[in-house]
């Protein structure tokens, strides 16, 4: 077993601390990828605080993972000591039902295995890139094309994954227009993305101090959901709206923005469910859909598409010791746009 320093949340209720503990022994499939970045996910702080029910603690979150490959197992073959490598949200699913024979893995449906709170074939729970080091199997390693920097990385495993997923599944393109609500991680890296698809982006937000990220960002136009002129003036605007918001609000209200045949997908996860009308839905033809991050295959061409057009994540690099007050501004949306902490504070 590998010794392994990290910050765990030891219940739903207290504050990360240093945590010891251990990774399995390199097997001939495995790479040991010491860890140098890891993005800190809206979704590490759901799970930290068990919001979605089911967590396990204590549990070290971290799914943006970034690192160099320390060593690598007697069978593995894509990868090599000292290569730049990545690992997102899952890092094993069952590698043989339809959705994994296709790619789909985060579709598995023995379910996929997450890289923290789920719980390893040999019932041991998993532990994410809050850590020093992490072993994972080589079919779920990313490559990252060295024209990304490590920090400016991290992000896309998670927050540029699950925005670039949909975009692509529902083939959004050069002549759609395309809403974004919440400008936070996922937002600002839809933003990106789609701009380098052709797609026309505006930024729907509740934070008017963003309005000039999202010029600089490259959005066409930025509208505040905190005014009502807003749901009239942009009514039947758009072709997609890609729902980002990690907090409860009103879906009827975006549904109106759609053409008809329009399609809303949703990818943030809010505490509260909302009541749907059906005449928003009925009366244009109109779609709710959901989608969660994205299968290896994708991840990898998700990543080769950032090197190419020169997208990373705005980041803003910490120790790890701050991950407290880290998650105290992200509920804030105090952070433009992603936390990343530096591994190497650990050691
Ligand atoms: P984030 O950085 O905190 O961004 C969320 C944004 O939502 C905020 O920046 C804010 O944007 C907006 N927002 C927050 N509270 C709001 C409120 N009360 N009303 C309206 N808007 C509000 O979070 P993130 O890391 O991007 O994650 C966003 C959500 O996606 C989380 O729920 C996360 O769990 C989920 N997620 C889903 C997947 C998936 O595969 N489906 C993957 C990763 C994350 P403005 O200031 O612009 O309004
Ligand atoms: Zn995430
Ligand atoms: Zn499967």
């Amino acid at each position: 077993m590998l010794p392994t320093k990290g910050y765990a949340a030891m219940t739903a209720k207290t504050a990360l601390q240093p945590f010891s503990f251990e990774r399995r022994d390199v097997g001939p499939q495995d790479v040991l990828i010491t860890i140098t970045h890891c993005g800190i996910c809206h979704s590490d702080i759901h799970q930290a605080r068990d919001e979605w029910g089911g967590s396990i603690f204590p549990m070290v979150p971290g799914h943006e993972i970034v690192g160099t490959v320390a060593h690598v197992g007697s069978a593995v073959t894509k990868f090599k000591t000292n290569d730049r490598v990545g690992v997102g949200c899952f890092v094993d699913s069952c590698r043989t039902c339809a959705a994994c024979r296709e790619g789909s893995e985060q579709y598995c449906e023995a379910g996929m295995l997450l890289t923290y709170s789920g719980r390893d074939k040999d019932g041991q729970p998993t532990q994410g890139g809050y850590s020093t080091q992490i072993v994972v199997d080589e079919n779920y390693v990313l490559r990252i094309p060295s024209a990304l920097s490590p920090a400016g990385a991290a992000p896309l495993l998670c927050a540029g994954i699950t925005t670039y997923s949909p975009l692509r599944h529902w083939g959004v393109g050069k002549y759609h227009k395309l809403a974004v609500v919440g400008l936070g991680g996922l937002g600002h890296m839809a933003v990106k993305i789609a701009k380098a698809m052709g797609t026309e982006v505006t930024v729907l937000s509740t934070s008017e101090q963003k309005r000039k990220d999202a010029e600089r960002l490259g959005a066409f136009e930025f509208a505040l959901t905190s005014q009502p002129e807003t749901f009239t003036r942009l009514q039947r605007r758009f072709d997609f709206i890609l729902d980002t918001v990690s907090a409860s609000h009103n879906y009827n209200e975006y549904v109106n923005l759609l053409k008809t045949d329009g399609t809303m997908i949703l990818v943030g996860v809010p505490d509260k469910p909302t009541l749907l009308e059906p005449f928003p839905l009925i009366l244009h033809r109109r779609r709710i859909a959901g989608s969660v991050i994205g299968g290896i295959r994708e991840t990898q061409a998700m990543l080769d598409f950032c090197a190419t057009h020169k997208i990373e994540s705005d980041v803003e690099v910490i120790p790890v010791q701050h991950v407290n007050e880290a998650y105290e501004r992200v509920l804030k949306g105090d952070v433009r746009f992603r936390f990343v902490m530096d591994l190497a504070s650990l050691k």
